[in-house]
């Protein structure tokens, strides 16, 4: 049974069992996936719901800020970022752009490859960057970004959506979701190149990864 929750207003953790809103029947996997996918980790309701409250955070903290640059780290965040900017410039004094960043380590492995290839886009110099990330895992990706921008001399905060709480030594400032150590999709993330289209982030089977 999915364990409900109410309070999305910190860092949301996850059992292994999954979390689903008090008004949410008990989430099943979508049948054309049930082959690959062992089952829903967390719906819908909960990702809007903390996408919400990370927002509120990310407004306070930026409060005497008027103008961010949100660069967000492709592809996975893309999903999760186009629902947080479009809620903070719609409820916010806050003025928004949108940048990218190219970032890959795995390629089609559910486990790092240790060496992180980066690709920027636009020029963000003097900009208050709102960096936006998927994921961490081991930290390492996240730990190359960082230092790339602060080598850049770049003002920067950092929010990822799910934390499996291993890289303890990174320094997030906005964490969606607290996940048990296991490898997931949806909501933006793949599966060699699968599962990005889901609304809810579901569990990967282990015999499907390799
Ligand atoms: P790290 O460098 O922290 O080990 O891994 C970070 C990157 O690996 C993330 O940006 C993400 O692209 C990918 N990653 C890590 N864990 C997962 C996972 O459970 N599912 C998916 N789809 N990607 C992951
Ligand atoms: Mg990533």
């Amino acid at each position: 049974m999915h364990k409900v929750v109410r309070d999305f207003s910190k860092t949301v953790v996850v059992p292994p069992e999954g979390i689903r809103l008090a008004y949410e029947p008990e989430p099943k996997v979508r049948s054309k996936y049930r082959q690959e996918i062992e089952e829903v980790l967390i719906t819908k309701g909960c990702l809007q719901a903390r996408v919400e409250g990370l927002a509120k955070e990310i407004k306070e903290a930026f409060a005497d800020i008027n103008e961010i640059t949100c660069l967000v780290v492709l592809k996975g965040g893309m999903f999760f970022a186009a629902d947080l900017i479009r809620i903070l410039d719609e409820n916010s004094k806050l003025r928004t752009r949108l940048d990218f960043i190219r970032c890959s380590s795995y390629g089609d492995r559910a486990s790092s490859s240790g060496e992180v290839t980066m690709y920027e886009f636009g020029d963000m110099e003097g900009d208050n960057i709102l960096l936006i990330e998927d994921i961490i895992d081991s930290g390492k990706t996240l730990e190359e970004l960082q230092s790339y921008l602060k080598s850049k001399g770049k003002q920067f905060k950092t929010c990822v959506l799910l934390d499996k709480g291993v890289a303890k030594h990174i320094k997030v400032d906005f964490i969606g979701f607290r996940i048990p150590r296991i490898f997931v999709g949806g909501y933006g993330l793949d599966y060699a190149g699968m599962f990005r289209g889901l609304p809810e982030i579901v569990v990967i089977k282990k015999e499907l990864l390799k």
